[in-house]
């Protein structure tokens, strides 16, 4: 047998110097309180990841249980904001204390850490799933319940969490134009090849309701949505208009304040 090049695609299999492969995930503090983690994924950005992220954890925060928030998307945070925190995160010589939301939610973000919050994280890709990391592993949480809102697409940082963060399932977030493409197909494969299970699909942006009569308007067409879920093999859990209401109050900072109560199928199958 030809000598060990310590490049295992030109070894034999049967090379004395080959390691079995070994797992990156990560241990969180030593002190930390951590349920059940859970990433929220979408194919691309701007279909409403943050969006979905924050009103799950408010809907699971008002069934009674600590909730946290995990701001994987590094390079575009919006969750302080949607909960109305720009105070800085504050930390012990051992830990990260993540900020509080005005009902109890636990949010750790880059935006809480950078001097000024409208800076850009401009920043390598190494760098970001190394910040990613340190939210898991250095940050003192408490909640029965971790939300992951990682970054769109199937990139380096969202591997980066796939790897090193042990995540309960995921749950996927897409538009009703992003589940006709090949996008969501993407995300799915990746979950799999990952071994983390889908919990299922939120789709947003569904439909818009008229202020006046109150009908529903599907602008991208009613009844595909589900014959697209199961095509991709993903339960479908719940379904979120466009709502102006909604949007200002995230924009005002007080998502905590909206009382819509889409996302109960999404809560259920969590809590199941
Ligand atoms: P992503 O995390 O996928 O990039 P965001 O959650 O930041 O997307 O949403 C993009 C924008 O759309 C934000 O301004 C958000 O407030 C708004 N938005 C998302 N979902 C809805 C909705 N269902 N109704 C109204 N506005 C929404």
């Amino acid at each position: 047998m030809s000598e060990c090049t310590h490049n295992c695609s030109t070894c034999g299999e049967s090379c004395g110097s080959r390691q079995e492969p070994q797992s990156l995930l990560q241990q969180p503090n030593p002190d930390s309180h951590i349920g059940k983690v859970y990433g929220v994924v979408s194919g691309k950005g701007g279909v409403g990841k943050s969006m979905v992220t924050s009103q799950l954890a408010v809907t699971m925060r008002r069934r009674g249980y600590q909730v946290g928030i995990l701001d994987a998307d590094v390079t575009g945070p919006s969750i302080p904001k949607a909960f109305g925190i720009h105070e800085s995160a504050t930390g012990t010589e051992d830990c990260l204390l993540p900020c509080k939301s005005s009902t109890g939610i636990e949010v750790m973000s880059t935006n809480l850490l950078l001097e000024n919050e409208t800076d850009p994280v401009i920043w390598r890709g190494p760098v970001i799933s190394g910040v990613v990391q340190q939210f898991w592993t250095d940050v003192l949480w408490n909640c029965d319940y971790l939300f992951v809102d990682m970054p769109p697409g199937t990139g380096d940082v969202s591997l980066s969490v796939f790897q090193s963060i042990p995540l309960d399932g995921i749950l996927i977030v897409a538009s009703p134009q992003e589940l006709v493409s090949m996008v969501v197909e993407k995300a799915v494969k990746m979950a799999e090849m990952m071994n983390v299970p889908i919990v299922g699909l939120v789709e947003n942006m569904s439909y818009i309701t008229c202020p006046d009569c109150s009908k529903k308007v599907y602008l991208f067409g009613e009844g595909k949505t589900r014959e697209a879920a199961e095509r991709h093999g993903l339960k479908l859990l719940a379904q979120m208009p466009i709502d102006p209401r909604l949007a200002a109050l995230t924009d005002a900072g007080r998502i905590e304040d909206f009382e819509g109560d889409w996302l109960k199928g999404a809560a259920d199958a969590l809590e199941g």
